[in-house]
Formats: structure tokens, sequence, C-alpha cells
């Protein structure tokens, strides 16, 4: 059968010898669909688990999904993977970027790139119509990730479409990331993966477009799911009239609330979420509302390919310890009586990337500098840090109970898992506070549950009962999602605006997939590959350390500090559905640690874990995973 969806081949570059291979993609495609998937499936066999960050058995992976290159279902995105320095401990890691990169790749002729080793000196890799190219990149080492971009494609045209490092991805700065056309950031630490290996940059241009098994079926399907999403909801803070215009992701089709603006050099920079609010209440403090400096703020940390999420939580911190007499002046070397200006984000972000004076310490994330401020720092890290890798507060388990199994069993922030129940939840909410257009209601959110995750009860936040199935779902259903590769502000369709209703069609992307590739399947048979991938990460993790059971935890403040009004974003007021959809707040709740042991105990037993969190060979074997089984048996970490 022809390469329905994919370019056919995957390529793997070693930088120590220059050595280039081709690998069929329908070597994983089957089994792994594409995306994530691909990813850790070479990642399993190409990382030895030993391997450091920096050694040259690291590899840094990207792959894109089926999806890519057909417009219409927000399918563009991509995957990036590798082991990176971002937890407490080394540990495998990942990424998912918009942009366009990721369909140009398979333009190009890849579906996937793995590269190895470690080159001399700085390259870069230029990838065009199937060629390869290993170049010298000296003098592109240091420059910005905009710098960079500007040369490569005034080197190699227009058309070449950039994937770079910035100086702190050079410098191994622990959350450095990598950087895409149209502000596409990839996080958890994946940039110094790149940067150890002496890669600067990834240049891709082609123009092999794939094809899909049954267009008209395509079609038909890109035309429903353009119905479903037709509904805008109300304004977000970084859509700022008259300066910022939507401007969605290549090939994206359906677009969402992402936004571009001009900057006074004529660059085009990105106005999204996260990556824009990052400095906004530092920023209100000092001189009131100034967007200009918060986009400084974000243009920086693009410009030096510094990690957003982690940097929101540092700044804060960084703030709070000066303002308790924990931190000075002179020996922070930062203009902190300037907190919240324009001057001090710009020092603070230059220290962090080139690793200058308490920037050296800076680098390394919130939770490592607390640890070096002492005890009066680390009590404040319950105001800024969510995760073992520094991430920001957001989608917190104290309100989403469901959300500690995401965050513990994962070694960074799961955002599109989280995405799943926030999305619906911030629906929800608009509906209870009558917004202009609010639809998706208490019985809509209870239908929601039992199509998607299970049961009813996953919607009663009251309660711990059916939070381990709903987890597992959710779960399953993102690393299929992040396979084909699927945006999370658009899938799954949990929620819609039709004439159908106001719940989505959970079977729909499976029917885009074999609309895709011809491969018949159905959501049960669709939803198992992403449990199969779901469990290929948990051998990887276990084979590099990570101790089941033990480490499948929580920070302890989300036990002990209970949730406040105001603390988080998405529910100001900490208000969620209840028992038999009652409005319900979760002020003053924390995470319950029996009630959360019992919680794994029992997802465990859905997964086909062990009570330690280790999985059975009997399961690995019946997900097609029997090599990963005897590998992990050999090494007494499966049943
Ligand atoms: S929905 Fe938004 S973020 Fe997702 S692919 Fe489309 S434009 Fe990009």
């Amino acid at each position: 059968m022809p390469d329905f969806g994919y370019a056919g081949e995957i390529l793997k570059v070693d930088l120590s010898d220059g050595k280039i291979t081709k690998l069929p993609t329908s070597n994983y495609a089957d089994k792994y669909i594409g995306g994530r998937g691909i990813a850790a499936r070479l990642y399993w066999e190409m990382v030895p688990p030993n391997a450091k960050v920096a050694d040259p058995e690291n590899c840094f992976i990207c792959a894109s999904g089926p999806v890519a290159g057909f417009p219409g279902f927000a399918g563009g995105r991509w995957v990036a993977c590798g082991k990176s320095a971002l937890l407490d401990q080394e540990a495998f890691t990942y990424s998912n970027l918009g942009g366009g990169w990721g369909v140009r790749l398979k333009y190009a002729g890849y579906d996937g790139i793995a590269v190895q080793g470690k080159a001399e000196k700085p390259v870069y890799l230029w990838i065009h119509d199937g060629a390869v190219e290993i170049k010298d990149a000296s003098h592109l080492w240091g420059k910005t990730t905009f710098e960079t971009v500007d040369l490569l494609k005034a080197e190699l045209g227009k058309s070449a479409s950039v994937l770079t490092i910035g100086p702190a991805a050079e410098n191994g700065i622990a959350f450095a990331t990598i950087f895409a056309e149209q502000g596409a950031s990839g996080s958890g630490g994946i940039g110094s993966t790149m940067g150890s290996k002496n890669l600067k940059a990834i240049v891709v241009a082609g123009e092999k477009k794939p094809s899909a098994a049954d267009p008209a079926a395509l079609r038909l399907l890109a035309d429903h799911v353009r119905k479903m999403r037709d509904y805008k909801a109300g304004p977000r803070p970084w859509e700022i009239p008259g300066v910022t215009r939507p401007q969605a992701c290549y090939g994206c089709g359906l677009g969402c609330d992402r936004q571009v603006y001009s900057g006074k050099d004529g660059r085009s920079y990105k106005s999204l979420c996260q990556a824009t609010i990052l400095y906004e209440q530092p920023v209100k403090a000092y001189s009131g509302p100034k967007i200009e400096v918060q986009q400084l703020a974000t243009q920086l940390c693009d410009a030096y390919g510094l990690d957003s999420a982690v940097m929101q939580g540092l700044i804060d911190l960084v703030g709070a310890c000066y303002r308790e007499g924990i931190l000075s002046e002179e020996a922070a070397c930062l203009p902190l009586s300037k907190f919240g200006s324009a001057e001090f984000i710009e020092s603070l972000t230059g220290k962090i990337a080139f690793r200058e004076g308490f920037g050296d310490t800076l680098a390394r994330g919130t939770i490592a500098t607390a640890a070096s401020l002492g005890e009066g720092a680390q009590k404040l890290l319950s105001e800024f840090v969510a995760t073992r890798g520094s991430e920001t507060k957001d989608y917190d388990p104290r309100l989403f109970i469901t959300s500690g199994l995401l965050y513990a069993t994962e070694s960074r922030r799961p955002i599109q898992q989280l995405h799943e129940q926030s999305n619906i939840l911030r629906m929800w909410l608009g509906w209870l506070g009558k917004q202009q257009n609010a639809f998706f209601t208490t019985a809509d959110f209870r239908e929601a549950a039992k199509r998607y995750w299970g049961s009813e009860l996953a919607a009663d936040f009251s309660t711990y009962a059916g939070k381990a199935l709903a987890a597992k779902k959710i779960q399953d259903r993102t690393y299929t999602k992040e396979s084909l590769v699927l945006c999370d502000f658009r899938w799954p369709m949990i929620w819609a605006k039709y004439e159908g209703g106001h719940v989505g069609d959970p079977t729909l992307e499976n029917q885009i997939y074999t609309a895709i590739t011809g491969k018949e399947t159905d959501e049960a048979g669709f939803i198992k590959i992403g449990e199969k991938i779901f469990n290929l990460q948990r051998a990887i993790q276990l084979r590099q350390g990570w101790a089941g059971r033990k480490d499948d935890r929580l920070l302890d403040y989300l036990f002990e500090v209970p949730l406040r009004k105001g603390e988080l974003f998405i529910s100001r007021d900490c208000l969620t559905p209840g028992r038999d959809g009652e409005v319900l707040s979760r002020e003053g709740k924390t995470v319950e640690r029996e009630a959360f042991e019992k919680m794994k105990d029992e997802y465990y037993a859905l997964r086909g874990w062990d009570v330690n969190g280790l999985p059975t060979k009997a399961r690995l074997e019946e997900l097609q995973l029997g090599d990963i089984a005897a590998d992990l048996q050999k090494q007494g970490l499966a049943k």
C-alpha cells in the first residue's frame, strides 16, 4: 500500500561521524502512528538508559504525524523528544509545537529526524527535497533565534523553514527551548538536548505533498469539523484591538486565539496565552498596565530560547524573595528595585541565558534557585510552581482531582492532557457566569464526562471516585492525538456548537486517521494505540531510573496548603461542578494523601500494572510491546 499520509522515510543523522541513514516510516507507522509515538519508539531503540543529556548517545528526535499537510484539522503540529535536565533527575522529555515547521519537514521528504552524536563544531542541517547536508554554523553560534532565522533565510531562501536554538540552549540552560517560525517554541528543556550536540538549526524545504487514501471522506470530515467548531469565545488578554491580529499555524485550517503583532523592528511576534502574560502582574504593579513591556518579556524569552512556563514562576520567586528581604540587588546583580520594568526583564533574561553571576543559579530552574536561597525562599515555592520541572501553576490538582494523576505520572507538565478538562471547565464557567453566547451547561459537562472520561462521576469534583478511569482515558486519548498530531486547542472535540448538540464526537480522530491512511480502525482500537504509546513511555521512564510508585508523586505543598480564592486563573472562585451537577467550591481543599494513594491503586489496576506502578508482561504483550516487556523483565522492571 502507498504511504498515504506519510512522506515515507525517517532520517537518522549521526553528527559524530556524519553518517546519514534513512528508515522506512512504515516500520513504525502501524504501531505508533507518528509524532509522539514514533519519536518515543525511536528514543527507546536509540538512547541507552544511562546516557546523560550531553552524551553523544542522547538523541534529539522530531516527528510529524499523518495529518500534517492536510488543512482543516489543526493537524500540523509536531513533536520533539530527547533526554533533558529539566527535572530533579535527567529524564526523557517531549515537546509539542505549532507553527509550520512540521508540515515543511514532511514536504522536504521526511516524517521524522533522529539526530545522535555530537559535532566537533557548530553545525546546522539543511534538508531540501530529500537531500541532506551537514553545514557549518560557526557564524550562527551565539546568535538569538530571531537573528538565526533571518541569517538562514538570507542564505537558503525565503521558503526555507527554520528550527533553531538560542544562546540559552547553547549554554545548557535546564529550561531552554527550541524555536521555529511563527513563534512556535518547544519546552520541556529539549533545547539543551539540541545544543549539547552543537546543532544550531535544522532547516527544511520542499514540495513533496502527502496524499490521502480517501480524499472525498476527508473533505466531508473537514467540513463537519469546521461546523462543530464555528464558535468564538470572548476576547483573551493577549488579544489587543488595533495591535494584534489572528494568525493560524501553517495548514491549520481552523485557527484559535493565536494572535500576532508587528514589532517596532517590523518583525512579526506572537501574542498568545501564557507566553504573553508571564510578566503581566509585575508590570502592572510597577507601572500600571503596559502591554509593550509584557510583549518585550515574551520576545526576550523567544530570542534567547527560555521557556516562559518556567520563567513565569522564576520571575515571581525572584520578586518575592526581594520583597521578603531574602535576596538583595547586590547579591543578585539585578535591578530588583525595578521589578516589573523593561530594564529588569532585560537584565534577568540576559543573565540567565549567558549564565552570568546569579544567572548561573537561576539557569537551573525555580526549585533549584529556591534551594540555593534557603528555607525562606523554599516556603514561597507553593505560590509559583506546579511541577518538579519548575513549571508554572495552572490546572492544579487541588481543583481538578484527576490532574493529580496526570502530573504525577509524567516527566513534565502534561499540558495537552490538562487542557482536556480545563477547556470544558472554562466553557462551563462562562455559562455559569452568564457570559454572552456561552452555552456549555452542567448537563453538557456531565454528558462529556460520560462520553470521554468513562462516567458522570468524572464531572463531580467533590469525590475521588471515577478519577482514575478519567485520567487513564485522558492520557490514552492524548497520546493518539499527539501521534496524529492534532492540536490540543481544538481536540478532542469534547465541546461543540452545532445541530448535533454541545458535546462533540469522540470518533472523529479515528475517522480522520482512516480517511488519510486507509487503515481501518474504530474508537476503541485507536485509543488502544494511545495506551500502547503511554506504556512505551512508562518503559522509557522506568529504564532510566523512574522509581514507579515512589516517583509518581506531586509536590508536597499540594497536600498541605489549602487552595485559596484568586490563586488559579482558570477558576478564581475555585468553582467546579459537584455532586449531581450542583455548583461546588474547592476553596480550602488540598489533595488528600490517603485518597490520592488509593486513586493510584485504582489507576495502576486499570493500567494492568502492579501496586508499585510496574507494568505486567501480560498487559505489555497484549499491547504488542512484547520486546519491551522482555527488556524490562530482565531488569526487574516488569512483573
Ligand atoms: S488551533 Fe491554533 S495553535 Fe492549534 S494548530 Fe490551529 S492555529 Fe495552531
